[in-house]
């Protein structure tokens, strides 16, 4: 069966989703576009304080009515199972959906994105009645224990560039802990967020529990952040919005946040990093997947000088071998910027970049594709100073600049960088290396011998420094959503 659709075809849903149901509020028209060629998606309106408010207000009486926090938690998971199966039922739409609205390709957004965002729900329906707390050493006739409670409404805030997974990783803990949810995600890409909840809905979760309201970030995203109602907002995004949602939830009654903010990854390959052609495959890969909107993306290669000029060649010869196409093309291999602003921001960046010295290898212009969609060319970029704005800030699209190194304590001190600490990865057979690059890089994920990890939900993801704090899936991903108390009985 062919993947590749007609995007004129699809479905597509309007509104906020409320309550269990679509719900038009007005509000400031929002026209959304299909990055692949700039026509027309649909329409959303900025939802805004009442939008936040209205969900509030679902949210605590589906709280009161169905008692969600307090219920079996086995009866909460048999709710969570339903909904994945629902995603899983409908794949093909969501993938398709996503597709549309997004950067990301129909290649990977069915048995990728789609059949993901079910597993991540399951995973999350299986901790419903895991979640423990612990029982504290005392004095006699006393008992001491700690027990986590969900905070009651959670809202959370998601970008564009994997809007179904990155919602996921936030709604699915967030249900699973007993809370009800409020979210919104980018204005660029409302589509299939909406499809979700209605998913949701259609497996029986209770309306109300799961709510998404569309908008601008500074009115509807704000509008999350300063609701005293909503107990906890978990963000995934940039790290100026990050830090504006740290101020506001302390300006607006002190409430926790969840950050999983911007990266500038380093890539390390040493001179033994096993076969070429392979690491060549995987060092192109990190820079080039999803045109580089992804906030892990290696944008720094730095490697050892015996054998940076084989593995540039190799890199840049892939760079040069790519599809660019429509999301809804199978055949599709290189994804187009989801903006023409978002595009521009890239060319704008670079060109800054080679005035303050750097060479360009490949790239550093638009490509052209079959349709008006915006394509950025990979861009290989060298002699790029700490200094220098291309080091110092986050390209987010398909950028890669490359450093050379003599040895190992050279390339960790290029690795470290003064803002982010998101992720790294090292390249090498030689174990001790490894294990040294690992223990020594400030980042919140390192992998050896590939950049990024498998799509395995036990992995705790979330960055250091700039890059945020707090962890998205695992665990820890679902801790985040509960806080806890402390009990302490005296029986004596
Ligand atoms: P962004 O920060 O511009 O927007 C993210 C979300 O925040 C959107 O929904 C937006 O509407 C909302 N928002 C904007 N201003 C707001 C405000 N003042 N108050 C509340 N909400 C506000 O980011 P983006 O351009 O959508 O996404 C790209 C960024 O996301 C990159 O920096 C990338 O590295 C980062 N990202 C990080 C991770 C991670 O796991 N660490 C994953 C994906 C993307």
């Amino acid at each position: 069966m062919t993947l590749s659709f007609n995007p004129d075809s699809v479905p597509v849903p309007s509104g906020h989703h409320i309550g269990g149901r679509f719900v038009d509020l007005p509000g400031e028209e929002i026209a959304v576009l299909r990055p692949s060629d700039e026509k027309p998606m649909g329409q959303i309106t900025d939802g805004g304080a009442v939008a936040v408010d209205m969900a509030v207000v679902a949210a605590k009486k589906a709280l009161a009515e169905t008692g969600w926090a307090r219920m079996n938690p086995r009866d909460r998971a048999k709710v969570l199972f339903r909904f994945a199966e629902k995603i899983e039922e409908k794949a093909i739409y969501l993938g398709r959906l996503e597709a549309m609205g997004s950067s990301r390709l129909i290649s990977g957004t069915v048995t990728g994105d789609a059949v993901r965002t079910a597993g991540v729900v399951r995973y999350f329906a299986e901790y419903c009645d895991k979640l423990e707390g612990i029982v504290t050493a005392t004095k006699a006739d006393t008992l001491s224990y700690t027990r986590r409670e969900p905070y009651g409404i959670a809202g959370a805030i998601v970008p564009w560039n994997f809007p179904m997974i990155t919602a996921a990783w936030k709604f699915a803990p967030a249900l699973a802990a007993g809370n009800a949810v409020i979210m919104k995600t980018s204005e660029l890409t409302p589509h299939s967020l909406l499809a979700l909840a209605e998913c949701a809905a259609e497996a029986g979760l209770p309306g109300g529990l799961f709510n998404v309201i569309n908008g601008w970030g500074h009115t509807t995203g704000a509008a999350i952040v300063a609701h005293p109602a909503i107990g906890i907002v978990s963000f995934t995004g940039s790290t100026k919005t990050g830090a504006a949602i740290m101020s506001l939830a302390a300006n607006s009654g002190i409430k926790p946040v969840v950050l999983e903010l911007g990266g500038k990854s380093p890539q390390i390959v040493t001179h033994d990093p096993g076969d070429m052609e392979t690491v060549a495959t995987r060092v192109a890969t990190a820079f080039m997947a999803n045109a580089g909107q992804v906030c892990t993306l290696a944008s720094r290669l730095i490697v050892q000088r015996s054998v940076a000029d084989e593995l540039v060649e190799r890199v840049l010869a892939k760079a040069r071998v790519i599809k660019p196409g429509p999301t809804w093309d199978e055949t599709t291999t290189f994804a187009p910027i989801i903006s023409a602003t978002q595009f521009n921001r890239i060319d704008a960046m670079v060109q800054q970049t080679v005035q303050q010295g750097a060479e360009v290898l490949t790239g550093g212009q638009r490509l052209e594709g079959p349709n008006a969609g915006n394509f950025y060319a990979p861009t290989v970029l060298a002699n790029v100073s700490r200094d220098n704005l291309g080091f110092t800030d986050e390209f987010f699209g398909p950028v890669m600049n490359v450093t050379t190194f003599d040895d190992i304590e050279e390339a960790i001190a290029e690795a470290q960088h003064p803002t982010y600490g998101l992720a790294a990865s090292v390249h090498t057979q030689d174990l001790k290396v490894a294990l040294k690059v690992a223990d020594a890089v400030e980042a919140g994920m390192v992998w050896v011998n590939q950049h990024g990890r498998d799509p395995e939900f036990t992995y705790a993801a979330g960055g250091w420094k700039g890059a945020g704090f707090g962890k998205d899936m695992g665990r820890a991903g679902i801790e985040e959503f509960t806080r806890q108390k402390a009990v302490w009985i005296n029986y004596n």
